[in-house]
């Protein structure tokens, strides 16, 4: 296997105005002196970079809109020159506090697209789940993106949410197709223990309403001529994330603050999670593993077959040696006897069926063929 540069690269900001009730990501309550603080250490991992170039940056959280109008300068500033030519450079935002000061900023150290956490359009579920933005806010800021020239911008849906109705869901699809968004990321809502619902032992809807809401979202989008193209995520035609792509296809990515996961030269790390811990003493990792040929060709598979499109058997050849099915034959004549899995000229592909279960698909893969271990 080759070892190549990462083309990626996330950085991960710890800082959020308000928790949400749901929220079990690593992150704090904005407090100005450890964002400074944070600055100077990303400045620092980033200095251990110099030269280096990605085709994708992702600045996630957390919120980084969170951050004050010099800070965010200061980072963005810091990161630019990482941009390769063409790069794809998104931020999260969030609508409570992405203001027109900040939206320039963006534009002005060339973020080209925005992930927007709209979460739904209805201001009984947004006081909820502790959002502290109205749908007034996250209109106005999809039009301030798109005055200033930014109209690649992805919203965050959330299904499953305490009292939500189907007809609550429905008017949340609705109002992101005629919000034309080439970018559309729905998540079901988990009960993390940890989270301010864990503690207040919130139930999760059931598997078959999950099912419904999730079905309605296909239905809805796709019609409006969005391609599911992942499990989570829907777009309209050539405005996948091509961020989030290096995940599905496998490929490193460098990862940078609290909790921020990378995949370097066959080793897959987590930094710490504690922030206190980052800001003050050197790179320390919650997780860092060397990957086996057979961690990698099941991690391989794990992500691609959550694309739509699946896995390239040539690019399987290429990184491994070995053909898909001289590697998983077992797994995968189980599997298309199922009609879970398909296969085109080019392509290992799940069915919408396998799709869904996608999770019991994976299980008869943990095993590769002898031969070829
Ligand atoms: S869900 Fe997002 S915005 Fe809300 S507290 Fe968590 S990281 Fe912050």
């Amino acid at each position: 296997m080759d070892q190549s540069k990462a083309r990626s690269l996330y950085i991960h900001v710890p800082f959020c105005q308000h928790i949400c009730e749901y929220c079990d990501f690593v992150r704090v309550g904005y407090h100005n002196g450890l964002a400074e603080r944070f600055i100077e250490r990303c400045k620092q991992d980033l200095s251990l970079r110099q030269g280096e170039t990605f085709e994708t940056i992702y600045i996630g959280g957390g919120t980084p809109s969170a951050l004050s109008i010099d800070q965010l300068k200061t980072l963005l500033s810091m990161v630019r020159p990482f941009c390769a030519l063409g790069c794809e450079f998104t931020m999260e935002a969030n609508p409570e506090n992405f203001t027109e000061d900040k939206i320039q900023c963006c534009v002005e150290y060339g973020v080209n697209r925005i992930s927007l956490g709209v979460q739904s359009v209805q201001a009984k579920l947004l006081q909820l789940i502790g959002r502290k933005h109205s749908l007034e806010d996250a209109e106005n800021v999809i039009a301030m993106l798109r005055k200033y020239g930014i109209n690649n911008i992805s919203a965050d849906g959330m299904y499953g949410l305490p009292t939500q109705t189907i007809a609550d869901f429905e008017h949340t699809l609705l109002w992101m197709i005629a919000q034309q968004l080439p970018h559309v990321s729905l998540y079901a809502l988990t009960i993390e223990p940890n989270s301010a619902f864990g503690r207040k032992h919130i139930k999760s809807i059931d598997n078959t309403l999950e099912g419904d809401f999730y079905q309605l979202a296909e239905d809805l989008l796709i019609k409006a001529g969005y391609q599911h193209y992942e499990i989570s995520n829907f777009c309209l035609p050539d405005k996948e994330s091509r961020h989030n792509l290096t995940y599905w296809h496998y490929e490193d990515f460098v990862a940078i603050g609290p909790g921020a996961a990378g995949k370097e030269n066959h080793r897959r790390y987590t930094i710490t999670k504690n922030i206190h811990r980052y800001l003050t003493e050197g790179i320390i990792f919650d997780e860092d593993i060397a990957l086996s040929m057979e961690d990698e060709m099941f991690e391989f598979l794990m992500m691609g077959l959550r694309l739509k499109e699946g896995i390239s058997k040539k690019i399987f050849i290429d990184r491994f040696r070995v053909s898909l099915e001289d590697a998983f034959n077992h797994a995968i004549e189980k599997n298309k006897e199922k009609g879970w899995l398909k296969f085109s000229d080019t392509h290992m592909y799940p069915s919408d069926e396998g799709r869904l279960f996608l999770h019991d698909l994976l299980i008869d893969f943990l095993e590769i063929e002898p031969e070829n271990r």
